[in-house]
């Protein structure tokens, strides 16, 4: 099932040039398993000890994607064992991931994590929040970490015209950002947005990467 699954949605993103990060955080090592049987590689978690424990148990040409919120005192789990941090979304988070990252001798790739939906639950940067710390230089000086772009997560709705509104303002925060932060730089390509329930949506308005669980793993 997982593998039908697996290769009905790998189709549709192959076809659009997007990549897929498989969301375990709620599956047993066994279906992570099942996946990479099938040829998936890179799979997401939400939690720093489940990733590490998952990580222990799996084959090491797994990329692991770290898409939860990251509170400080647990940068040192997740920091060279995530290919990439989905969720930097505060200035202090990202200067704690850079030191570690510089004492490591190591450059951890990392997203900015753009509030875009209308709850107000959600972590990340408002977009005025990120034009102001592009303008003052800030992502000059994180040389522990190589950012890649940006991250968010729609509104979750049925409609569908708030979805892509959304997720549009993100792609142009994307282009502005770029020019703005990192216009020769050119590792920062990566638009991560959509989700089991929107993921078509997020690939018309620019994805790059898609987090998909549920439509993955739930029959
Ligand atoms: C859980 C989660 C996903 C996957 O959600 P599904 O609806 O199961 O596809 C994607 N991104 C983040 C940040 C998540 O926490």
């Amino acid at each position: 099932m997982i593998k039908e699954q697996l290769q009905r949605i790998g189709r549709e993103l192959a076809a659009a040039h997007v990549r897929l990060i498989a969301v375990s955080k709620t599956q047993p090592v066994a279906a992570i398993r099942e996946a990479y049987g099938a040829g998936q590689r890179a799979f997401g978690e939400s939690r720093p000890q489940a990733l590490l424990a998952k990580a222990a148990q799996l084959p090491a040409d797994i990329e692991w994607h770290f898409i939860g919120h990251l509170q400080t005192n647990k940068v040192k789990l997740v920091t060279g064992v995530a290919h990439t941090i989905h969720s930097g979304d505060s200035p202090k988070l990202l200067q704690a991931l850079n030191d570690e990252a510089r004492r490591r001798h190591l450059q951890q790739r990392c997203l900015l994590q753009v509030h875009i939906a209308q709850e107000p639950s959600k972590f990340g940067f408002t977009p005025d929040s990120l034009r102001r710390l592009s303008a003052e230089g800030f992502f000059t000086t994180l040389p522990g970490l190589q950012i890649t772009g940006l991250m968010g997560m729609a509104t979750f709705t049925d409609d569908t015209a708030q979805i892509r509104a959304e997720f549009r303002l993100l792609r142009q925060l994307f282009t502005e950002i770029k020019q703005a932060a990192f216009p020769a730089t050119p590792a920062f390509c990566e638009l991560s947005m959509g989700m089991s329930n929107d993921y078509r949506v997020a690939i018309e308005e620019g994805s790059t990467m898609v987090r998909i669980g549920t439509l993955l793993f739930t029959d």
